[in-house]
């Protein structure tokens, strides 16, 4: 019944909450964020299963108005059955819960396939689901290494008992994932890659501007008139208040990347722009191990490939431009739509802006979105499906219509 698993969630989030140093430390020590991070991803992924918790009674079926006497129909609301669900290692915790608290609210079982670089945080979350009540078998956890990922994940989107495959990662593997599971047709929820314009007007407030990008790492417009005014802010913000060190050290604002392999591609990302025209205004270069200086580049084209791939590094491309429409054809160039992020005090132009961008999410004047009140997903290449929200739980229900017929008047 909803109203039992609301209470096993909102036990296993009152555990999340008492236990949260030390999911935080795992989290630091595992993927390589600050604390301060560590602490803001635990609070964000146990709101899920607050959210979630609160969600499970409120699966309203309807009862609609029949065009025969003799009938009454019905849509129910059903659990899909098992999902499987296949997460990244930039948000350990916080990635599952988002998927799983909807899921167990839905009156799904899941197995939980966590990122290879970052399993520890999905043993705990499954250690204090136990603790909460949440009954054996329904929350499982498989981790496995690089090497064993393709055999896993391929039972994961075959299996016929798997009804449905939840997965946040890249647009490649997503695209693998859903065609293996095209055989089953099973459901699929899909958030993938993006390429968060975040863009600049003349109007804008210039220092909300440079607080939302320092929140934030983004591939940057500037619009001409405000253009040097922004990147002299941005590069004294970046002094400022960046500190590199480990993530367990006080006052270190960025850690290490979360593999040598992260640092070498945003190397390679610097070295391309360079060698096509951009200038480093700020870093750019590779420190020991996966640590790498936080970049800002300036004369940046769309050719680059630092405009393209994702970057999972703290590499800010900033691409200058003259109008509205010229900004708008450089953000949805992109065969992605995730986030998208504009600064402007123009009530016009934000309207025309909000709805013009091609993406699912949109921060006006404001660099940080999330929350599990509102739907997080994206439009084209970045995925099918939201979480969180009203919207979240849908995805893990399927709608059964009822007819109830032969009735006598
Ligand atoms: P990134 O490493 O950039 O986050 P990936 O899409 O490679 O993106 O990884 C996201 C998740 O997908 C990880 O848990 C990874 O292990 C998993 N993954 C990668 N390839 C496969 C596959 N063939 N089958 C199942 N899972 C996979």
């Amino acid at each position: 019944m909803g109203e039992e698993r609301s209470v096993v969630l909102r036990k296993w989030f009152d555990l999340m909450m008492l236990y949260k140093e030390e999911l935080a430390q795992i989290i630091t020590y595992e993927c390589g964020k600050p604390m301060s991070e560590s602490l803001g991803e635990v609070a964000y992924s146990a709101s899920f299963l607050e959210w979630f918790s609160e969600e499970a009674r409120r699966v309203y079926g309807d009862f609609v108005p029949s065009p025969a006497k003799d009938r009454k129909i019905l849509l129910l609301k059903q659990p899909v059955g098992v999902a499987s669900i296949i997460t990244p290692w930039n948000f350990p915790s916080a990635m599952i819960s988002r998927k799983a608290a909807a899921a167990l609210a839905a009156g799904c079982t899941v197995v939980v396939k966590p990122a290879e670089d970052t399993p520890l945080s999905a043993l705990a979350l499954a250690e204090l689901a136990e603790k909460a009540g949440v009954p054996p078998g329904v929350f499982n956890v498989v981790p496995c290494s690089r090497e064993t990922t393709p055999a896993v994940g391929e039972v994961l989107c075959t299996d016929p008992l798997v009804a449905k495959i939840s997965f946040t990662g890249s647009t490649a593997t997503g695209k693998v994932l859903l065609k293996m599971a095209a055989d089953t047709v099973k459901k699929a929820s899909m958030e993938l890659g993006g390429h968060a314009p975040f863009i600049v007007f003349d109007s804008a407030d210039v220092d909300q501007a440079v607080s939302g990008a320092m929140a934030s790492k983004f591939r940057n417009c500037g619009q001409s008139g405000i253009h040097d005014g922004f990147m002299d802010k941005l590069g004294r913000a970046m002094d400022a208040e960046l500190r590199l060190g480990h993530g367990s050290e006080p006052g270190t604002t960025q850690g290490p990347l979360i593999n040598t392999r992260a640092a070498e591609k945003v190397v390679k990302q610097i070295a391309d722009a360079v060698s096509r025209g951009a200038t480093v205004l700020k870093g750019g270069k590779r420190l020991e191990g996966s640590f790498m200086e936080p970049t800002l580049l300036s004369d940046v084209t769309t050719e680059m490939i630092c405009t393209k791939e994702e970057t999972f590094g703290p590499l800010l491309p900033v691409i200058r431009f003259n109008t509205e429409e010229e900004a708008l054809a450089i953000a949805n160039a992109s065969n992605v739509g995730l986030a998208g992020y504009f600064f402007s005090q123009d009530v016009s132009q934000i309207w025309r802006v909000m709805e013009a961008l091609e993406v699912g999410m949109v921060g006006v004047n404001e660099g940080l979105l999330s929350t599990p009140e509102a739907a997080f997903g994206g439009v084209k290449q970045s995925g099918l499906g939201v979480e969180g929200s009203k919207y979240g739980i849908d995805e893990y229900l399927e709608v059964k219509y009822m007819c109830f017929g032969g009735l006598k008047p």
